[in-house]
């Protein structure tokens, strides 16, 4: 994996829609939050 000569143009942008680089799986946008396995939106019905 040779940094820096990665062709995505998601390194070149600040506000990347991804948080890793799909092509070299470097993080290019650390602001994207990772989604969680559990959503715990759907646990309306409890109790
Ligand atoms: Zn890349």
């Amino acid at each position: 994996m040779q940094r820096g000569s990665c062709p995505n143009m998601n390194h070149r942008r600040s506000d990347a829609p991804v948080r890793y680089c799909p092509n070299c799986g470097e993080v290019v946008n650390e602001n994207i939050i990772l989604k969680k396995c559990s959503d715990a939106m759907s646990g309306s019905n409890h109790g």
